[in-house]
């Protein structure tokens, strides 16, 4: 099996999967208050086509693990019909969400067949939350975080994205519910994929200023990350673990074995990148899985060397985080 290798050598064993473009929330650095264009559903993958698309790369190219994320996965309806078919692949499977309907949707889920949860909050406070999601949904978030552990989801983890002026100083209020709910907090650092194009380097909460404020508060030790994005690091009273990914000041482009495939059935070779191959079109066009893999492996092997953030050649994609899925 050839795989999906890039002109650097790199393989490529890590699918995303966009299952819808839509969302309950709209976080400022990701969607507009107002005005957000849905795909029309027509346009959206069936959960048919989602699976073959999976199916031809997990058993044809050495996928390894799929991740189901949006717009807000859990507002697809019957998600737990499109977990239960991709179960069957021998895959690890899992989803990043917002957390707000799991709740009512974890148990179902882990039923299904799903591994683990992601889970993306930003803060703990009520008012910021509000601002930030345009939504008072902080408990609600909570007790999905609650359900998620509860349903049996091993390791549960939580994205933080901290931004400058807005919830820098959570560092340790994070970490600090983390240890009491046993779940692992990461800390990831503000992209330049935000919808208003608010993004500037002054905003982003950097990988060494959060590392020197977890170390004033608690002891820890750096462990090996393996093929994970982000530096992790283990308590040393043994309660648990947290991560810092510094997408921005420390990419890992060079060790990125990632693929996207948006809610539209787009395959993209990266979150930075320019273009796309529309796999939908050769889906609904009556290709065979064969020329789907191919256009597919056409797609990684184009792959850039790394996402130039910073640099002068840097250019903004014109899909924000919610339609390229995270
Ligand atoms: N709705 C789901 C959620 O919020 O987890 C899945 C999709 S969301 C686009 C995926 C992830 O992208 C979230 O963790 C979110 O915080 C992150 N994200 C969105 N915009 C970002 C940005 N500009 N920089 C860094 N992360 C961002
Ligand atoms: Fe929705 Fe996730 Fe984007 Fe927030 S980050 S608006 S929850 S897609």
């Amino acid at each position: 099996m050839a795989g999906l290798v890039d002109r650097f050598g790199r393989k490529h064993t890590d699918l995303r999967i966009s299952v819808t473009d839509r969302c309950n929330f709209r976080c400022q650095y990701c969607m507009p208050a107002e005005g957000m264009v849905w795909l029309d559903r027509s346009h959206v993958l069936t959960f048919e086509e989602i699976e073959r698309v999976a199916r031809i790369l997990v058993e044809g190219a050495g996928v390894r693990s799929i991740r189901l994320t949006g717009g807000e996965p859990t507002v697809r309806a019957r998600l737990p019909v499109l977990v239960r078919k991709l179960a069957v692949l021998d895959v690890d499977l899992s989803m990043t969400t917002n957390g707000a309907t799991l709740g009512l949707m974890a148990d179902d889920l882990r039923a299904a067949g799903l591994n683990r949860v992601n889970i993306s909050l930003d803060t703990l406070d009520r008012e910021r939350f509000k601002d930030l999601t345009r939504r008072d949904d902080l408990d609600k978030v909570l007790r999905g975080i609650d359900a998620a552990v509860a349903a049996g989801f091993s390791p549960v983890k939580i994205n933080a994205v901290l931004m400058r002026g807005i919830n820098h100083d959570e560092v340790v209020p994070f970490l600090t519910m983390g240890r009491e709910k046993g779940v692992i907090v990461r800390f990831i650092e503000f992209m330049p994929l935000d919808a208003q194009g608010e993004w500037s380097a002054d905003r982003v909460v950097a990988y060494d200023e959060i590392l020197a404020v977890a170390g004033e508060h608690f002891d820890f030790d750096p462990v090996d990350r393996g093929s994970s994005p982000a530096e992790r690091f283990v308590y040393r009273d043994g309660r648990g673990e947290f991560g810092i990914i510094a997408s921005v000041t420390e990419p890992f482009c060079d060790s990125c074995d990632r693929i996207r495939l948006t809610a539209e059935g787009q395959v993209r070779n990266c979150l930075f990148a320019l273009d796309h191959v529309d796999i939908k079109a050769l889906l609904r066009g009556g290709a065979n899985d064969d020329e789907v893999l191919a256009a597919v492996a056409g797609e990684v092997e184009r792959k850039w060397a790394g996402h130039a953030i910073g640099q002068v050649h840097f250019l903004r994609p014109s899909k924000s985080m919610s339609q390229l899925g995270g």
